[in-house]
């Protein structure tokens, strides 16, 4: 496959802001067609590559067009149906994350992705960016031990009502932001997932979620997330079994403690650390993975292989999301029926 035809599906934000620049930068690539429910928006294409075709729904686009792949950024049922209707047709997807609304449908974009033979990605961008590759090679690294704990604090101040159409605050913010770190937990975790805890705190209409969970490797995990948060911040710290703690800081610095920390001018010293950061002129799109991401899917086509960020590499992350709104359910269940219980007891003894 020396040229790949592709077709933009949502020409909104994300396509425009980071998807789209990223695809404009890479060889042997052409957009061959646009398309968006809203037609205004699809011609909004143009604005970067004239004359290109639009279309005001996909199955159109896959029926006039020869493509090789489409990459999607709309709502999970977007992501979902079309993703399923191209994968009958042969062509390559890649859909922005959440591909889908429930672990169910994950299933069967898996089969679907199976059957068909194509190369499937979702756009976890997190596990894409610069300074997570470079923590990813950092514990390769035999020196670094095994990974023992991740804990991963993941700030927000949105979404606090549904999103797409969905009937739950809590898990459109887990499809729509938590997916991203718990991915990071399952990545950095390793082994299978083997045991998830949960809780979710309420305030008005915000969230603050606590998340606890364990892998075969015999790595733990914790996870702080919410909406209650004034702004977005991220941070993720591991520690490993050669007593090695290391910080990512807002997907930005890498600080290194060691029990001794090396270098030439210090020599061996407690108390120093070693920090890592991208270089002041690393495009913000290879520094956010955005860049990354798309690299590796289109390397993925031209090989064949796997693309890392398939759907089944998402199972264990839906696997949480499920758990968490699933126990989350329960202890509404219990509080409703003890509320319940006090309201019986109260109005008896009147
Ligand atoms: P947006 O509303 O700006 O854009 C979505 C576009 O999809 C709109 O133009 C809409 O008209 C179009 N659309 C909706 N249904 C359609 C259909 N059936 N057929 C064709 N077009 C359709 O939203 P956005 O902020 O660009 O977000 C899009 C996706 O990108 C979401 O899934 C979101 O979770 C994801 N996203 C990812 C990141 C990231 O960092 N990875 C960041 C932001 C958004």
């Amino acid at each position: 496959m020396s040229l790949i035809k592709v077709g933009l599906v949502g020409i909104g934000a994300q396509m425009q802001e980071n998807l789209l620049p990223s695809l404009l930068q890479m060889q042997d690539l052409r957009i061959t067609a646009a398309c968006d429910s809203n037609l205004d928006r699809a011609l909004q294409i143009r604005r970067y590559l004239s004359d290109t075709p639009v279309f005001d729904n996909v199955p159109a686009m896959l029926d006039t067009m020869q493509l090789d792949a489409v990459i999607m950024a709309g709502p999970p049922q977007l992501h979902y149906e079309m993703g399923l209707l191209a994968m009958r047709k042969g062509v390559h997807v890649f859909v922005e994350k959440p591909p889908c609304a429930t672990l169910e449908e994950l299933e069967t974009l898996i089969d679907a992705a199976r059957h068909s033979k194509v190369v499937a990605g979702v756009g976890m961008n997190f596990k894409f960016a610069r300074p997570v590759s470079q923590l990813r090679e950092m514990t390769k690294a035999e020196e670094f031990g095994d990974i023992l704990h991740i804990q991963l604090n993941h700030y927000a101040n949105k979404p606090r009502a549904p999103l797409w159409g969905l009937d739950s605050t809590l898990r459109s913010f887990l499809l729509a932001q938590a997916i991203h770190t718990i991915d990071l937990a399952v990545t950095f975790g390793k082994g299978e997932l083997q045991k998830v805890q949960s809780s979710v705190q309420r305030h008005d209409d915000a969230l603050i979620v606590k998340v606890e969970m364990a892998f075969s490797s015999g790595a733990t995990a914790s996870l702080l997330a919410g909406t209650t948060f004034p702004y977005f911040e991220f941070d993720m710290k591991l520690v490993s079994s050669s007593s090695t703690l290391v910080e990512l800081d807002n997907l930005w610095n890498i600080t290194l403690h060691e029990p001794e920390h090396a270098t030439r001018p210090t020599g061996a010293a407690k108390r120093w650390r070693g920090a890592w950061q991208p270089g002041p002129l690393d495009s913000g799109y290879e520094r956010s993975g955005y860049h990354g991401e798309l690299h590796q899917f289109f390397e993925a086509m031209r090989k064949p292989q796997r693309y890392e960020a398939d759907f089944a590499s998402l199972l264990p992350t839906y696997h949480v999301i499920e758990e968490i709104c699933a126990n989350d359910a329960a202890a509404q269940g219990k509080q409703n029926i003890q509320s319940k219980i006090r309201t019986g007891i109260e109005s008896l003894s009147l």
